[in-house]
């Protein structure tokens, strides 16, 4: 299992300041029509869903990835203004846990910010604003966990979604640890490189094909065979074993594992 630990997108520059919650994750009133008669105004609410959490910051706040993932979008909507989401869990199969974090009312992305970019947890993906059908500087920030991988079109929204349920409060997930589905190294040229080191692996190119695989030894011990796209068939080495590996090399670059 692979796990996820969401925090704030956003960081208050003062200290003694924390960011201001203007609307909470949940059922809030919104006015749906005045009415005024000579003696009397009437003001009718409705209740409706706040799928998100609303952080109030000054236009040009840095926003920040919750968590590590790949985005996904990160371009305008009539709603949300330029809006962001993050893949949490891109490798995961169509019916495996899948959660997304949406960050929307932003202005400018952070150079490079485009979809398919990865993305750590912590990283300036953009600044905040008031784009899209907003009333004051804020951002917008939702967190997705659905049973099914969704489709997130250009002109899609997040309320394109099939079912309203799959958005959670965010504050739900901050400081947890949320477990995911199967581990999956996506390892760069260089990190497979050094894993096989470690591991002793014995190396099968297949040129015709432009792939290769490779037989696991352990101790001198064949345990198994892994490829490319399956770091995780190593028969015989337990996923601890494989971890305590991962964590005791050092890769250049971390960021390339996801989940
Ligand atoms: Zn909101």
């Amino acid at each position: 299992m692979e796990e996820l630990r969401f925090q704030v997108p956003v960081v208050s520059e003062n200290k003694d300041k924390p960011i201001e919650v203007s609307s909470k994750y949940g059922l809030r009133l919104l006015r749906d029509y005045t009415k005024s008669t000579s003696l009397d105004m009437l003001i009718k609410y409705k209740t409706g869903m706040h799928h998100g959490i609303d952080y109030k910051v000054n236009t040009g706040t840095t926003v920040r990835a919750s968590e590590s993932g790949i985005v996904i979008r990160a371009s305008w909507n009539k709603y949300l203004g330029e809006v962001i989401i993050i893949d949490h869990t891109p490798n995961a199969d169509n019916n495996k846990r899948n959660i997304y974090s949406a960050y929307a009312h932003l202005s400018a992305y952070t150079e490079g910010i485009t979809a398919g970019t990865l993305v750590l947890q912590g990283q300036k993906i953009a600044q905040s604003e008031n784009t899209g059908r907003s009333t004051g500087p804020h951002l917008h920030f939702a967190i997705i966990d659905s049973p099914a991988r969704m489709e997130w079109g250009v002109t899609g929204a997040t309320g394109h979604v099939p079912n309203s349920k799959i958005f959670l409060d965010p504050t739900s997930f901050y400081g947890k640890t949320i477990k995911v589905g199967g581990t999956i190294y996506d390892l760069s040229d260089e990190e497979h490189k050094k894993i096989t080191e470690s591991l002793d692996v014995k190396m099968h190119l297949d040129f015709p094909n432009y792939s290769w695989y490779g037989d696991v030894y352990l101790n001198k011990k064949k345990v198994g065979r892994i490829d490319k796209d399956n770091l995780d068939l190593i028969a015989g080495l337990s996923l601890a074993e494989l971890d305590e590996i991962m964590k005791t090399t050092s890769f250049p670059e971390r960021g390339s594992v996801v989940i």
